[in-house]
């Protein structure tokens, strides 16, 4: 099944990448164990977390502590994971929203993010920098984000318009807003090289063949970006 993912990343050892429509809503447990099953990683390995629009993000530094964490009999609400160590990974959904990976020179420390318009107008992509930096991140970061909404479908109202005054479009009377250029202001601000930011122009309200999209199809059905490293 296709993956949606960043060859920078994968050459520094780190497996991740972005469902689409052909791998089925991400929300059914037959098709996560499906694409486990398939990348042969033991699912059990594989964080969640309840996402709620936020800009909470956990930080997790050792196998150990994802497996405490994997006891737990409630998930945790949050929309962020930072990242430190070896044999376990973590999981988002998302259908519009942005999957956000950022990691260091040697991804010895790695953030996946549910960026939803909520979270990014609440600087998250800012912060996901200085979470990274906190937890020990060292050298240049790089950012990629998987398929999303683009600026071709992102119509908003006057309300969230307002919440991003530099990355509006204007389009035969209608308001659009541009993400990933919000995205890319928040983590040069943050100190992020623009060279080492990619954000693919996939869009998931715009490309029915490929992706699922709440906006479009109003139904939970939903994608799945993971990481894990080995
Ligand atoms: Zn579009």
């Amino acid at each position: 099944m296709p993956l949606y993912s960043d060859p920078r990343l994968l050459a520094l050892g780190v497996i991740h990448g972005t469902t689409d429509r052909a791998a089925g809503n991400m929300r059914l447990a037959e098709n996560t164990y499906r694409l486990f099953k398939a990348l042969e990683i033991n699912e059990t390995d594989i964080l969640r977390f309840k996402q709620i629009h936020s800009d909470r993000l956990i930080c997790v530094s050792s196998r150990e502590e994802a497996q405490r964490i994997q006891t737990q009999c409630t998930l945790q609400e949050a929309d962020g994971w930072i990242l430190r160590g070896e044999g376990f990974g973590a999981a988002i959904l998302t259908a519009d929203c942005v999957p956000l990976l950022v990691w260091d020179e040697k991804a010895s420390v790695v953030a996946l993010v549910h960026c939803g318009w909520r979270g990014i107008a609440a600087q998250l992509p800012a912060k996901i920098v200085q979470l990274l930096q906190k937890n020990g991140a060292q050298g240049d970061l790089s950012a990629w984000a998987g398929p999303h909404i683009q600026s071709c479908c992102f119509e908003v109202q006057q309300d969230v318009a307002e919440k991003f005054p530099s990355c509006l479009l204007h389009k035969n009377g209608k308001l659009y807003v541009d993400l990933n250029k919000e995205i890319t202001c928040q983590l040069t601000g943050a100190g992020v090289k623009t060279e080492n930011i990619r954000l693919p122009y996939h869009c998931t309200c715009g490309d029915k063949a490929r992706f699922f999209s709440y906006r479009r199809e109003h139904t939970k059905d939903a994608m799945l970006t993971f990481v894990y490293k080995p």
